[in-house]
C-alpha cells in the first residue's frame, strides 16, 4: 500500500525583526508567476478553512445618500451628482423584515450600511434596537457607519454588534488621492476603537481606484499589519458609477484581481477573504478562481448598499456547481 504526504507551503511570514509585513515583500508575493501565487494561496486557504465552504452576509442600506464625504467611488456623497436619491433612516421593523428575508435566503450575518461621516448619537441610538432586533434572529450582525466618537463602538457591543466594517480603502500615499474630507489616521483611530471595544473588525479596501500595483501591495501590507489582523478582509473590485470622480477609472485586468485575492489570503491566512463589490461582473470561471485562491466570503442579495450584486438565484447555482457550502 502506497500512501500520500500532502506538502503544505508555509504561509508566508512577516519581517522577523519587524514582525511587520513589508511592501517589498508583499510586492514579492504579487510578482510570483501567476500559477505559483494561486497554488500557495490555495494552499495556505486549506490549513486554516475548509476551502468547500463559503461564508454568506447581506447587507443593506438603512440610510441612503446625503453623505458629506467625498470618497472618490461612491454615489451617496453630496459632492457628487448621481442618480443615486437620498432616503432617509428605514424604520426598525423595515429592516428586521429584510434580515429575516435574508436569513430565509441562506445569508448567515446581516451587514447595515448608513452613508455617514459618522453617526450622530442619536442617529446611533436608533440603530441600537434595529443591531438587537436582528441579532435575536440569530444572524450575525455587523454595520458600517463610519468614523466612531469615543463610546460610541461600546454602545453598540452592548446593543448585539459583532462586526464593525471600516475599510482602508487604499493605500496610505494614494489616499488623499481618493477621499480627502478626512485622513487615513481618522480611518486607523476608529478601527482602534472598535478593537477596544472588543467587536470584530472587518476591514478591506477596493482596487481599480487607477491605483499601482504597488500601491495594491501597500494597502494589503497596512491590512495585514493591523494587530490583530482584521476577522473579515473584503476585497472589492470598483464598481464604476456615472457621476463619481472615479466613473471612467482604468479596468485592471482580471488576473490582477485574483492575485490580490491570493495576497491578502497568504498575508492573512486566518481571516475571512471576501469577494465584494464588482462581482455581478465577474464570470463565473473568475468567481471560482478566487476561492480556489483563498476568498471565502461573498456578498449574498441582489444589491449592495446602492449597487448591484448577482442575484440569490445565480449565486446558489454557481455555490451548486462549485459544490460550495454555506457556513
Ligand atoms: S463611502 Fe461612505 S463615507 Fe464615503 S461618501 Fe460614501 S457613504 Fe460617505
Amino acid at each position: 500500500m502506497t500512501t500520500t504526504t500532502l506538502h503544505f507551503t508555509r504561509p508566508p511570514t512577516p519581517h522577523p525583526e519587524t514582525e511587520l509585513w513589508q511592501v517589498a515583500d508583499v510586492e514579492a508575493l504579487f510578482a510570483l508567476p501567476f500559477m505559483e501565487l494561486v497554488f500557495r494561496a490555495a494552499e495556505v486557504h486549506r490549513q486554516f478553512f475548509d476551502p468547500n465552504k463559503v461564508q454568506l452576509s447581506t447587507l443593506l442600506s438603512i440610510k441612503t445618500g446625503g453623505c458629506s464625504e467625498d470618497c472618490g467611488y461612491c454615489p451617496q456623497s453630496v459632492h457628487h451628482d448621481t442618480a443615486v436619491a437620498d432616503e432617509p433612516m428605514l424604520s426598525c421593523d423595515e429592516v428586521v423584515a429584510k434580515a429575516r428575508q435574508a436569513k430565509a435566503a441562506g445569508a448567515g450575518r446581516f451587514c447595515m450600511g448608513a452613508a455617514w461621516r459618522g453617526p450622530k448619537d442619536a442617529d446611533l441610538e436608533r440603530t441600537l434596537a434595529m443591531i438587537a432586533d436582528v441579532k435575536a434572529l440569530g444572524l450575525e450582525t455587523c454595520a458600517t457607519f463610519g468614523l466612531l466618537a469615543d463610546g460610541q463602538a461600546e454602545r453598540l457591543k452592548a446593543a448585539g454588534l459583532d462586526y464593525y466594517n471600516h475599510n482602508l480603502d487604499t493605500a496610505p500615499d494614494k489616499y488623499g488621492d481618493i477621499i480627502s474630507t478626512r485622513a487615513y489616521e481618522d480611518r486607523l483611530d476608529t478601527l482602534g476603537k472598535v478593537r477596544a471595544a472588543g467587536l470584530n473588525v472587518c476591514c478591506g479596501g477596493i482596487v481599480g481606484l487607477d491605483e499601482t500595483r504597488p500601491d495594491r501591495a501597500a494597502l494589503i501590507c497596512q491590512l495585514a499589519n493591523l494587530d490583530p489582523q482584521p476577522e473579515s478582509v473584503p476585497i472589492n473590485n470598483l464598481v464604476k458609477v456615472d457621476g463619481t470622480p472615479l466613473s471612467d477609472a482604468e479596468e485592471i485586468d482580471w488576473t490582477e484581481f485574483v492575485r490580490a485575492v491570493a495576497v491578502a489570503r497568504l498575508t492573512m491566512p486566518k481571516s475571512y477573504i471576501r469577494l465584494s463589490a464588482g462581482r455581478r461582473a465577474m464570470p463565473e470561471a473568475m468567481q471560482a478562481l478566487c476561492f480556489l485562491a483563498g476568498a471565502n466570503s461573498v456578498f449574498y442579495g441582489d444589491k449592495l448598499l446602492t449597487t448591484g450584486n448577482p442575484d440569490v438565484t445565480a449565486d446558489r447555482a454557481l455555490m451548486a456547481k462549485l459544490d460550495l457550502q454555506p457556513l
